[in-house]
């Protein structure tokens, strides 16, 4: 087998630089066109993406990163892990990703701590596993067409099986490896990877055993490519020595997020990521080059923490980006061109001291009033029936208003103009919630494009990009906001519109903002300090804001914390730190309120198991958190948080409109396990995906069984 390439990345973004496939994907789902003009766009962008990386002087070209959805559902197509019932679709990959007429998609989930989704493997019993390895063949094929040779990239067996909840299935899969390798090999393939992001998490010794005899046996096979295993997203700890000890060729280690390995490697290529893939930021070489310098092995091979696919293409379609901020970032192409200049340079014994690591600052406890004495102010003040309805706080976003805020981009819409089209949209949804009779209003957040960038928008030290799209899961892009400076808050942000709402109605209106933890979770943010700190400069400027909100008049503020959990340290060691200091960030954002005022947070998820303490140690007066969705599970697991609480009482995310009863008998299992005083009313989720005629249909059955409900009290 040939040496392994000098420089490599271990994947790229592919939904185009211009979301090409969003726009194939969409017009081919939608039926504007066939199937054959969606692979050709998929293939333009594949053969874009190898020549620019060419071109770069990348040496070590992968393929098959590309997906037309996701990598994840690609591998259980290529293993046959396709559940009967999407067999017979008309589409049966798409079926699985998306649904189709009576059938439900596959779940899907959060890949690792990254916001990428992926499809959830299922497997079961009776999965049988069959290789079907015609894509990652084809785009060797297609690549060495084009000129260019290449190195298949799939996940995984130990990390598939795992995502699955099925790694007792191991032996069946790597008969299907087996063949896949011996397969890439008759066709001339020199290297492959498997990816193995799972072993960076906990792993146990039945686990890393799996693993050991995995790697073992596909070690062991006659012909085959040379294996590389890819890790990334963390330190490999105790699994860096069980793969070492196996016969692959070449093992991918994160050096941005996990130490140098101290174990020797030699006689293995060590794949060092030491350009991040997670963040924007150029790289410092002195860090790099002293972290390759570092590698304990002889053949060390320059790459990226992990797939380019978590960063934006291409920094040069900024134009608009402050130059002072450009000179700083790095995006897929310029992270690339790192990768090619650090394999350049020649790194060995010319190590240069490591960064010094600046010391996290002491967490401050802030606290308010005890409960008790809160909730007493509050019920005086507010005067609210028992179990108040409400909701988590958007409303129907209309075409129109995405046109409108287009249009004021375009200068074809005036400030002015715009500011009087959301007055009206903020009258609708409030006269909307009157008529129903909620309790507890919103102005239903129609000036926001999103919770994160519209709030990056208005605070100093974040910039937002013109084309900085990232993949969140099949066409969904996000653009992530960069948080680049010190945060602060030149000026009050939402209270003109909180004030606006509250100024059409005798109802309290709650004020709307986004905490700290999540505002930064879906930023990209600086890397020079530690990311408390940063997350504590974002608490002081929603703390601004929660003042001047209370100050306005406004007796009821919800800080929405959905990403508490997307934060969370792979490993359990550095969960406990990671949740003390965030809770007191949102402790800090929200301690400025006075007693009467009542402060409500939301989550969106109910699998909080890990972090029900760290929710509870919110100390919100009001926890609004998804239910129905789950079948109500949560009901068990907070039914000792001694403050308020809303479980969802119907699933926002499907058109489908609940009915009274059903509702009924959501609150009754509620009332069963939560006692009535601390039970609020509201659906799992915001309605902004809904429509008007949705949410008006459910909103008012859940009106009607919570008065049949009060009623029996
Ligand atoms: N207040 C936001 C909304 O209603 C909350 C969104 C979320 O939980 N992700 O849309
Ligand atoms: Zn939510």
């Amino acid at each position: 087998m040939s040496p392994f390439p000098r420089s490599t990345v271990l994947g790229y973004p592919r939904i185009g630089p211009r979301r090409e496939l969003k726009r194939a994907l969409e017009s081919y789902w939608d039926g504007r066109s066939s199937r054959a003009e969606l692979d050709q766009a998929g293939a333009e962008l594949r053969e874009r993406t190898w020549r620019r990386l060419a071109e770069l002087g990348l040496e070590g070209l992968p393929s098959n990163t590309f997906s037309l959805y996701d990598q994840v559902l690609d591998t259980a197509v290529l293993l046959g892990a396709v559940p009967s019932r999407y067999r017979d679709a008309a589409d049966p990959y798409f079926a699985m990703a998306r649904g189709t007429e009576g059938l439900a998609p596959l779940r899907m989930t959060k890949w690792f701590d990254t916001n990428y989704h992926y499809i959830v493997p299922e497997i079961g019993p009776d999965t049988v596993f069959k290789l079907d390895a015609a894509k990652p063949l084809a785009e060797v094929r297609e690549a060495r067409a084009l000129g260019y040779e290449t190195r298949p990239v799939v996940v995984g067996p130990v990390t598939f099986l795992l995502l699955g909840s099925a790694l007792d299935r191991l032996d069946d899969v790597l008969g299907c490896y087996e063949e896949l390798l011996s397969a890439l090999a008759a066709e001339g393939v020199e290297w492959v990877q498997l990816d193995e992001p799972a072993l960076v998490g906990d792993r146990t010794p039945d686990e890393l055993a799996a693993l050991k005899s995995a790697y073992d046996r596909l070690g062991g096979l006659g012909t085959r490519p040379g294996l590389f295993v890819a890790s990334y997203f963390g330190d490999l700890g105790t699994a860096l020595p069980v793969l070492a000890g196996t016969p692959v060729e070449a093992i991918g280690v994160d050096l941005v997020r996990g130490g140098v390995p101290v174990i020797d490697l030699s006689g293995k290529t060590v794949v060092a990521g030491v350009v991040s893939g997670r963040d924007v930021w150029r790289t410092a070489p002195e860090r790099a080059l002293a972290a390759l310098a570092a590698v304990p092995a002889d053949d060390v091979v320059v790459s990226t923490s992990c797939s380019l696919l978590h960063v934006p293409y291409d920094v040069a379609a900024e134009p608009a980006l402050d130059p002072a901020l450009r000179g700083r970032l790095a995006f897929a192409e310029q992270k690339v061109a790192e990768v090619v200049a650090l394999a350049r340079t020649g790194f060995h014994g010319s190590a240069p001291a490591g960064p010094s690591v600046a010391l996290p600052a002491p967490v401050v406890p802030e606290s308010r009033s005890p409960y008790a004495l809160r909730a007493a102010a509050q019920a005086g003040h507010l005067r609210l029936p028992t179990l108040p309805i409400t909701t988590i706080g958007s409303f129907p976003q209309t075409g129109e208003l995405r046109a409108a805020r287009a249009a004021v981009s375009a200068g074809t819409l005036s400030q002015d103009g715009y500011e009087r089209q959301v007055e009206a949209e903020i009258e609708r949804a409030i006269r909307v919630q009157e008529r129903l009779g909620l309790d507890v209003l919103v102005h239903g957040e129609p000036e926001r494009n999103d919770m994160v960038q519209y709030f990056a928008e208005h605070l100093d030290g974040f910039a937002v990009t013109a084309n900085g799209w990232v993949q969140s899961y099949g066409s969904r892009c996000t653009r992530p906001p960069i948080l680049h400076g010190d945060v602060s808050r030149p000026a009050p942000i939402t209270v003109r519109w909180a004030g606006y709402a509250q100024s059409l109605t005798d109802k309290p209106v709650k004020g709307m903002l986004t905490g700290p933890v999540t505002i930064v979770a879906w930023s990209f943010v600086r890397d020079d300090l530690p990311l408390r700190d940063v997350v504590f400069q974002v608490a002081d400027a929603v703390r601004d804001e929660v003042r001047d909100l209370e100050a306005a008049g406004v007796s009821i503020i919800q800080v929405d914390e959905p990403a508490l959990r997307e934060l969370l340290p792979l490993r359990r060691a550095a969960q406990e730190d990671y949740l003390e200091w965030a809770v007191a960030a949102y402790r800090r954002a929200t301690s400025g309120a006075g007693d009467r005022t009542q402060i409500h947070t939301h989550l969106c998820y109910s699998d909080a198991d890990q972090i029900l303490a760290a929710i509870d140690g919110l100390d919100a007066d009001v926890t609004t958190i998804e239910s129905a969705r789950s079948g109500a599970r949560i009901l068990g697991a907070v039914e000792t948080f001694g403050r308020g609480l809303g479980p969802g009482v119907y699933d926002i995310h499907s058109p489908r409109v609940p009915g009274a009863a059903e509702v009924e008998d959501l609150l009754r299992r509620t009332l069963a396990a939560l006692p009535a005083e601390r039970v609020w009313v509201n659906p799992d989720c915001g309605l902004k995906t809904r429509t008007y005629e949705q949410v008006e249909a459910s909103l008012a059955n859940v009106v009607t069984a919570t008065r049949k409900l009060r009623a029996e009290l």
